[in-house]
Parts: C-alpha cells; structure tokens; sequence
C-alpha cells in the first residue's frame, strides 16, 4: 500500500510527488508516457516566479523575454519593454523531465508508460509495460491534465469550457526580447509569436471555436514552413469540487490554468503544493473523509482563487468584444504614462495588481466606458450572482 499515488508525471504531478516524498509519504507516480515531458503540449512561456516555482536548473530555458509587442488585426501596436528579464521561453520536455527527476531523488517512484484506467476506493488499477496492475493507496492525488481520466472515473463534475491550442514552431525573424501577443486573432481568446532565439519563433493561437481553421489564418502572416506542430486543450474554470473520494485535483485535472492566459504551469504547481500538505496532513491523521480533504479548497483559494476569479471575469469581458473594441482599447493603452503603469504592475502570474491600476487610469476608464459600458456593467451584475469559475 502507498500513502499517496499521483496520476500524471507533469509539472503539477512531480511538484506533488516531490513534496510527498520529502515528507515522508510513500510516494507512486504513474505516468502513461514512457519519456516524461513528451509530448509538449506548451507554448513555454513562463514568468519568473513561475519558473522559479518549478524548482529545476535553467538548462531548459531556450530565451528570455523582457516584454511583449501587443499587435491588433486592425494593425495597432503597442510595446511595453522593461529593459530587463521578465519572462523565460523553455523547453517544457526537459523541464518537466528535470522536475521528475527531483521527485524521484527525493524518493517518489515512477511507473511511466502506465495508465490509470480503474479506480474503486482504495485501488488504483493501471495497464501499461508492466501489463494490468492493481495498486492500493491512501490518499490519491489526480494530476492527470485536462482530460483527467480520474475525474471521469469519479464522476466529477469538469471544468465547464475547454479551448482548444494549436501552435508550431517556424523559421521566423522577430525580436528576440518581445513576446508578440495579437488579441483579435480568434474570438474568444488570442494569438501568440515567441522567439525562440534567432530566426525561430513559436506561433500559435487558442479558441473555444474552429482553432484549426483560424491558427490556418493566423499562421499564414508567418511561414508555411512549420518544423513541430502542436495541439492540446486549455480547460477554463476550476472544477466546481476538488477533492473527494479520497482525491484532490490539482493542475489541469482540476481546471487550474489561467483564464487570461491559459498558461498553467505557475497555478498547476500551486495547487499541487497545496493537495501535497494536505495529503501529508491526511495521513497523518488517518482521516481521507471529505471534511478532511476540503482544506484543500481553504488553501489553493486563499493562494490563487483571487487570481482564478478575476481572470475568469476578465476572460468573459473579453468574449464579448470584437476587433474594432481591442483596437480601440490597444490605441487608448498606447500612452506612455500607461505603459509605465503596465511597467510596473505588469505581473504574467497575478495580472489582477495591473487591472485595478489600469481601472483607475481616467484615459482607460474612458475609453472602457464608451466601448463596453452595457458589458462592463453585465459583468458586475455576474459578480454578485456568483462566479462559476469559483464558485
Ligand atoms: C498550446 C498550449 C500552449 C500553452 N502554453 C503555456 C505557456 O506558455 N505557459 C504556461 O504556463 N502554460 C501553458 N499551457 C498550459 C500548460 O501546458 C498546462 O497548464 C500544464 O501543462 C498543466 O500541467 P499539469 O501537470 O496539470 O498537466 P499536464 O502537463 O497535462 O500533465 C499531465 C500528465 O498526466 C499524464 N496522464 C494523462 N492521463 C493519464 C492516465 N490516464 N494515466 C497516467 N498518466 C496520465 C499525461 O501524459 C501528462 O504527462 C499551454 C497549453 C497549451 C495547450
């Protein structure tokens, strides 16, 4: 019998076992790839802090950014560049082998090319290399990213909207210190170019509708060219419950990404930290009943449920505007008093520090309020409804 079994070898799932392990706690990971990290499903851009929160060497970063060139479809432009390191582009592959590798040196055992295919109470049931398995636990921690085969197998209730990420790597000649972010490039959500360092750039686009067609359209101001091409899901808004059945959802299983960005690294291992002391708590205790395990909640909201709200709020404002309202918006930010704002709030991990700044920046108030007013203020009235991304 392990104490904890991990679902899923990604960052929130070593950041998990890592912290099992160092506790103390037996500690089984099983991840159904046989090469950790692979295959990326990651565009890699990270903040500082979110790559200092994986705790891994700086071997895989492939760049570094000091800020971004925001460019509408209307052809407005603006730039805000600290002058100084704000964000790593990495390798998500050697990263997330690296964070493995800690987890394993500090004691968690992996069992890779193995699936989670059955679960009844206390027993895991797996296939894989080893062929059909059957593990106990005491605790179990579901970190198996937005597909979760845990939370199907528990019949929990999902994270309501998932957006779907195509993104390729291309020879393209950008700046090397600039993230470029284009905002009108899929309805719902944006478009994004990355230098990978000279000549090589990672383009890619998320949307909740038709992202194939639409990354065809993005993709062409580019190169035909395209050297790796990626797909994956982004899910939006946690889970409305997570924990129970002796199981805490962290990351992506848990619908932890950002809904400004749909970057989940920084979140995912977060609340990986947080169902890490609670499993060690648990079982401490011996108790895995729901009144137990609902710390969790208490922890990861007081952390990050601040950030997960008020980006979902953003996220929805968003959606309802359409190109010419982004390129106005884009022209109102471009003032250099602003772009001093975005300067020095700026925060990829904790935007909500900028926003209120912006929101109380008259140009923007003004700007805001001609161009969304009727949303602005719907947007609010969800507010005291109750947000479904936490609750
Ligand atoms: C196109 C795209 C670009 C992105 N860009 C960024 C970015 O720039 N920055 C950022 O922070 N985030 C980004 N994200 C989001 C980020 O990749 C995820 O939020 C992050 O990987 C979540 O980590 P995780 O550990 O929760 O899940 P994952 O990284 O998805 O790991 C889950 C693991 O579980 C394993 N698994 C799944 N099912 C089973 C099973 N049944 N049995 C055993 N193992 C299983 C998988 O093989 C995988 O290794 C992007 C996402 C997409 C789709």
């Amino acid at each position: 019998m392990y104490d904890v079994i991990i679902a899923g070898a990604g960052p929130a799932g070593s950041a998990a076992a890592q912290a099992c392990a160092k506790a103390g706690l037996s500690t089984l990971v099983i991840e159904e790839h046989g090469t950790i990290g692979y295959p990326i499903q990651c565009a890699g851009l990270l903040s500082l802090t979110a790559f200092g929160e994986c705790g891994v060497s700086k071997r895989s970063i492939l760049n570094t950014v000091t800020g971004a060139k925001v460019t509408t479809s209307m052809g407005s432009n603006l730039v805000f560049d600290a002058g100084k390191p704000k964000a790593y582009v990495v390798d998500r592959g050697m990263l997330d082998f690296e964070m493995a590798q800690a987890a394993a040196d500090t004691g968690a055992e992996f069992h890779t090319k193995t699936s989670v295919c059955g679960i009844s109470k206390t027993t895991l049931r797996t296939r894989g290399i080893h062929g059909r398995k059957e593990y106990s636990f005491r605790i179990l921690i579901a970190a198996d990213g937005p597909r979760s085969t845990v939370a199907r197998l528990l019949g929990m209730q999902r994270a309501k909207l998932y957006l779907a990420g195509i993104q390729a790597d291309v020879p393209f000649t950008m700046d090397e210190n600039l993230a470029g972010i284009y905002p009108d490039a899929a309805p719902d959500f944006f478009g994004y170019a990355i230098p990978l360092g000279k000549n090589r750039a990672r383009i890619g686009l998320c949307s909740g509708q038709n992202a194939k067609e639409r990354f065809a359209a993005f993709s062409r101001q580019f190169a035909d060219k395209k050297i790796h091409l990626v797909t994956g899901t982004v899910p939006l808004g946690v889970m409305p419950r997570t924990y129970g059945h002796r199981t805490l959802f962290t990351g992506d299983a848990g619908g932890f990404a950002k809904p400004i960005s749909g970057g989940g690294v920084y979140t995912g291992i977060r609340s990986a930290r947080h169902a890490a002391a609670v499993a060690v708590s648990c079982c401490e205790q011996d108790r895995f009943d729901d009144t137990a395990l609902s710390s969790y909640e208490t922890l990861w909201k007081d952390d990050i449920g601040g950030l997960l709200e008020s980006g979902y709020r953003f996220f929805r404002l968003r959606r309802r505007l359409f190109p010419e309202d982004i390129d106005r918006l884009i022209r109102a930010l471009n003032d250099p008093e602003i772009i001093n704002l975005i300067l020095q709030y700026g925060d990829m991990d904790r935007p909500s520090k900028l926003l209120k700044q912006l929101m109380l920046n008259p140009a923007v108030i003004g700007v805001l309020g001609s161009l969304v007013r009727p949303k602005f203020f719907s947007l609010f009235r969800e507010r005291s409804s109750g947000n479904p991304a936490v609750r």
